[in-house]
């Protein structure tokens, strides 16, 4: 088994875009991957082209409604409204496909050995898509899909999801509560969009709402306190990470104060819980992050770690 992390993405994500000015733009992945190769990180990763994801790989996360309406959502030229936040383009549809199908390799490439750990530098981002909507920038809930593959097509009974976006990852959650087979933790600002989370919807949910303004020392108390030891109870044969660094202090999107330094502690200490449970098989997602340099630097953080580096 390889202990290399995989960096998994797509020249098609960069296709959708949502007008001007819209902080979910292509130039985040931009910023990542130019920060990544000037300090030779990248050099430590090893590359890779993100699939299609294919239909049945979507329906096993959303309804074969909401797969049929994605697919036809987006224009031939300008713009189609979603939701307040959210539209589609002509290249949203293949950067959408491209994203479930990044997290779908990164769980085949893991479970094979190829690589130890993924990373999947893709958008649009997830955690938001329930399973019969979009919203919050989401299309698909790359997240749930990998989840969903793992479980299926490896044969998996067990696997954790971690989510640590600034926002609640209320679609994962519409989609992955009750199913047994699966814990998810997170943190999140309550009291801010998507406006949930506060009471999880089903005893495999376990949400830590924080106040704004919270640290990256209420991360770890969220970590000590909440999610190693339901971790170490459900003890996973995989971790999914949900990696969105709007909860950065420079990021406006949101009121958190967390630095780069937050972002690989957690990132140490999924790592180590992945190393315990099931052979360090962590497969983390892109999901949040507005401000281009601190987001690349968050990343620059997670992936260090996620490399062993
Ligand atoms: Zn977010």
């Amino acid at each position: 088994m390889s202990a290399a992390c995989a960096w998994i993405t797509h020249a098609d994500c960069r296709l959708h875009e949502m007008g001007e000015g819209h902080p979910e733009c292509p130039e985040r992945l931009d910023a990542i991957s130019d920060h990544l190769l000037s300090t030779g990180l990248m050099q430590l990763l090893v590359p890779y082209d993100a699939p299609l994801a294919t239909i049945e790989q979507l329906e096993r996360a959303h309804t074969a409604h909401h797969v049929r309406e994605m697919l036809a959502a987006a224009p031939a030229e300008g713009y189609v409204r979603l939701d307040p936040d959210t539209s589609t383009c002509p290249g949203t549809i293949p950067a959408a496909l491209r994203a479930a199908g990044a997290v779908v390799l990164a769980t085949d490439l893991v479970m094979r050995g190829e690589v130890g750990r993924a990373f999947c530098a893709v958008r649009p981002p997830g955690h938001h898509a329930t399973r019969d909507a979009p919203m919050g920038f989401c299309l698909f809930n790359n997240i749930a899909v990998g989840i969903r593959h793992a479980l299926a097509a490896h044969g998996l009974e067990r696997v954790a999801l971690v989510d640590f976006d600034v926002h609640h990852g209320n679609g994962s959650e519409d989609i992955l509560a009750g199913d047994e087979r699966v814990l998810m933790v997170s943190t999140f600002q309550s009291g801010l969009y998507p406006f949930a989370g506060d009471e999880p919807r089903a005893s495999n949910m376990a949400n830590v709402g924080l106040p704004a303004g919270a640290t990256g020392e209420d991360l770890q108390e969220a970590f000590d306190y909440v999610w190693k030891p339901r971790i170490d109870d459900f003890r996973p044969e995989m971790i999914f990470v949900s990696a969105g660094f709007d909860a950065h202090r420079a990021d406006d999107m949101a009121g958190m104060r967390w630095v780069e330094e937050d972002y690989a502690w957690i990132t140490r200490r999924i790592v180590e819980l992945a190393e315990r449970h099931c052979r360090g098989r962590v497969v983390s997602s892109l999901e949040g992050g507005y401000h281009l340099f601190h987001l690349a630097r968050s990343v620059a953080a997670h992936v260090r770690e996620l490399a062993g580096a």
